[in-house]
């Protein structure tokens, strides 16, 4: 049997064994490093997740299947996207009398015609109820009444105008 060994352990083997062997160190190595990075980028624990991870690969099957589902990165555009499409929303409103959606610079609705907004008597822009002035011109405007039915007509007047 030892003869046999011996016969086997040839200087071609120890290579090959030795090859092998390093080769799963640099695997082993190459692991904790993505688990540490991976647990980095996912704004979890990392230097722990790195410890866990040095477990030979258990550590690494461990962090697979615990791991944070988000990249820090990805929750980051996530959440840019939830802010954008809430200012998208807030530029578009609904109409008061039927609900139908209008956009931010629309003078009446265009499903009932109820006046939405203002218009300036001398550039004929857009303008918010509240305000008494004209951001655009600086005209002074009056304080009319909005939404209301009986300011559909005055505003496709204006409409008219423009
Ligand atoms: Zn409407
Ligand atoms: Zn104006």
């Amino acid at each position: 049997m030892k003869d046999l060994l011996a016969q086997l352990w040839t200087p071609e083997v120890q290579t090959a064994f030795v090859f092998a062997v390093a080769c799963l160190v640099i695997l082993y190595v190459l692991s904790i490093v993505w688990v540490a990075r991976d647990a980095y980028l996912r704004g979890t624990y990392w230097y722990a997740w790195a410890v866990v991870a040095l477990v030979p690969l258990l550590g690494v099957i461990a962090y697979c299947l615990l791991r944070p589902p988000l990249l820090l990165i990805d929750r980051d555009e996530q959440e840019l996207e939830v802010a954008l499409k809430q200012r998208q929303l807030m530029k578009y409103g609904e109409c008061a009398q039927c609900g139908y959606p209008v956009e931010a610079d629309y003078v009446l609705c265009p499903n009932c015609h109820t006046q939405l907004k203002n218009l300036c008597p001398s550039c004929h822009h857009a303008l918010d109820p509240r305000w008494s002035v004209c951001p655009y011109c600086t005209t002074p405007v009056a304080g009319q009444a909005v939404q209301q039915r009986g300011a559909s007509q005055q505003a496709r007047r204006a409409g008219g105008v423009r």
